[in-house]
């Protein structure tokens, strides 16, 4: 059996998050502000209050400011636009993110367009989208920017290899795949209606599952010696679960994230990285 690295998330994100620390507090010791994450939450779905919560508690670790507006669960998609307008106008602003989902009287598409594309650090906006299909530079998603990191930072060769991709969604299997087709890897983008799923994965030097499938990825899906990036969360008996057979990859994979503290802190290390970005652009600082 070949030994199979096992990404630890966690340290990675923490080094990263050490270097913007030091940046952070090189911007202020200019006498210049800190950066500024406003985060919106709607309604009262304890989840997504604790993902907010986790977020807040990342900027201020790393010496971001942040701010929360709550707008109750039946608030309308006018009165959500009116508070992203009033947060595109605020100059000391740089980076504003709507946690999803939303209820459902609100169209997440509206809300995404309306978000100024330079604050727009969860990469969700039409303009960014556009950015990132013609190989501009833009704020992308923030799981696909941290599965680079991780790749790069294990030294994972992607061009010429064959990069494939299960899941095509908005936020990480459709952006992903570009990032990874525009660093010369071949990329086979795979979905719900995908034939010889599995013969695929095979083929795969790169494999990214992004399904949110419990352990639908098995030991003979994996490549021998494949770097192996498990986005999918799933929870069953209150355990996580990822998309990959974590235990079964040991041994097959090159590399496999696990299933907790592997891509998860990486995401939000990205998110803080685009706001750095956002205020960096804005301010010219
Ligand atoms: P999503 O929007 O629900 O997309 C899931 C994708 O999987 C769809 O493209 C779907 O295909 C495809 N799919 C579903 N069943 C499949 C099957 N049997 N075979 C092949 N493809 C199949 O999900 P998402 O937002 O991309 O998230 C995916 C997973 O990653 C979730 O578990 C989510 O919780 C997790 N996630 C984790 C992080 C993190 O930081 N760790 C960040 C984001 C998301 P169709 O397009 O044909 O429906």
């Amino acid at each position: 059996m070949g030994e199979t690295v096992v990404v630890d998330g966690m340290t990675l994100a923490n080094d990263l998050r050490e270097r913007m620390t030091r940046e952070v507090a090189a911007i202020t010791a200019s006498g210049r502000r800190a950066p500024c994450l406003a985060v919106v939450l709607v309604g009262d779905d304890p989840a997504s209050a604790s993902y907010i919560k986790g977020k807040r508690r990342a900027c201020a670790r790393i010496g971001f400011e942040s701010v929360e507006h709550n707008l109750a669960g039946d608030a309308s998609q006018a009165d959500l636009l009116a508070l992203v307008d009033k947060l595109n106008r605020d100059a000391g602003v740089d980076g504003i993110l709507v946690q999803l989902p939303l209820p459902k009287q609100i169209d997440p598409n509206a809300i995404a367009a309306a978000i100024d594309p330079d604050k727009d650090v969860d990469g969700v906006g039409p303009l960014n989208a556009g950015r990132l299909v013609l190989g501009l530079p833009g704020l992308f998603a923030c799981t696909p920017l941290g599965i680079l990191e991780i790749l790069a930072l294990h030294h994972v060769p992607l061009a010429g290899a064959h990069a494939v991709v299960i899941g095509r969604s908005m936020i990480v299997g459709k952006p992903i795949s570009l990032l990874l087709q525009q660093r010369n890897a071949t990329v086979t983008m795979c979905h719900s209606k995908t034939r010889e799923l599995a013969a695929l994965c095979r083929m795969a030097d790169v494999l990214v599952a992004a399904v949110g499938s419990p352990r639908m990825v098995k030991r003979d899906w994996i490549k021998p010696g494949a770097a192996v990036i498990d986005v999918g969360v799933s929870v069953v008996d209150g355990k996580t679960i990822g998309d990959v057979d974590f235990e079964a990859a040991q041994g097959v994979a090159g590399l496999v994230t696990p299933p907790r503290g592997g891509v998860g802190p990486m995401t939000i290390t990205m998110l803080l990285h685009n706001t750095l970005r956002a205020y960096r652009t804005r301010t010219g600082a």
